[in-house]
């Protein structure tokens, strides 16, 4: 069942949005070498808690903690733990909020201390195929345009772009319809209408789109062991231009006062 937002709702949804991302620059602070991804955990949660919120991630579905941290070649839904976040790792940080009955979604692969030139490209390139996607998410477009657009984006990197996973549905839950996979046919899919908000978030893989999950039964990893990047917005499907609920400025802003921080 798909639902289409009221503007009422729509403001409940952007407010959570921001709460989440604001989340997400918190933890981005901290994502440094010598860092274990619990650290990371237990900053999300108090950051959420203190801001009158909830971690939409705990006890989903039995999830542990309150963020995936997802280093390297886990694709998503890594569980924090004792590992020590060294220089060179990757870490995508998968970022749920739920605030007065609304959900905010939202996900960065974050770098730790300096990486190499082919990871950051990754990077880079799966942060432009989220705003490809996101482009397509105007009225009267079918979910499949989305879709399309990512991965004609991605393919000629050859990088792999994860079908075992998909973007969704967002509102009073956290998961809704429809699935919003990053792959897909132009013109296919269900149709979108003013006030469908959906999270948009591509996954894509320096080598294989294959995966596996672990024994901890919810870690999804690249089958070749090679690194994988996740970047994720809500959006609101509109006329014309669709809208960004959740920002990435507040973690560029961070990342802005870290490097003048390293010129003096
Ligand atoms: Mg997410
Ligand atoms: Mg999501």
């Amino acid at each position: 069942m798909i639902f289409f937002k009221t503007e009422e709702e729509i403001e409940g949804i952007r407010i959570s949005c921001d709460l989440v991302s604001k989340a997400l620059a918190e933890i981005g602070k901290i994502a440094l070498p010598g860092v274990r991804t619990i650290e990371l955990d237990a900053r999300a949660d108090e950051f959420i808690r203190d801001n009158h919120a909830f971690p939409a991630f705990k006890n989903y579905r039995g999830f542990p903690n309150s963020i995936c941290v997802s280093v390297n070649d886990m694709v998503v839904h890594g569980i924090p733990g004792d590992y020590f976040l060294k220089e060179g790792d990757i870490v995508s940080i998968d970022c749920g909020v739920k605030l007065n009955d609304f959900f905010g979604d939202s996900a960065y692969t974050f770098t730790v201390g300096e990486i190499n030139p082919e990871i950051s490209k990754l990077l880079t390139v799966t942060k432009e195929s989220l705003l490809k996607g996101i482009e397509m998410a105007v009225s009267g477009n079918r979910v499949g345009d989305i879709g399309f657009a990512v991965q004609s984006y991605i393919l000629p990197f050859g990088y792999g772009i994860v079908r075992d996973l998909v973007g969704h549905g967002v509102g009073r839950n956290l998961h809704e319809d429809p699935e919003v996979p990053n792959y897909g046919n132009r013109g296919k899919g269900n149709k979108m209408g003013d006030g469908l908000v959906i999270a948009i978030e591509p996954m894509i893989n320096m080598g294989t789109k294959d995966v596996f999950r672990e024994k901890d039964g919810w870690t999804i990893k690249t089958k070749d062991g090679k690194p994988s990047a996740h970047f994720e917005h809500t959006v609101v499907v509109r006329k014309g231009t669709p809208e960004i609920l959740t920002t990435f400025s507040y973690i560029e802003k961070t990342e802005a006062l870290v490097e003048v921080a390293q010129m003096v």
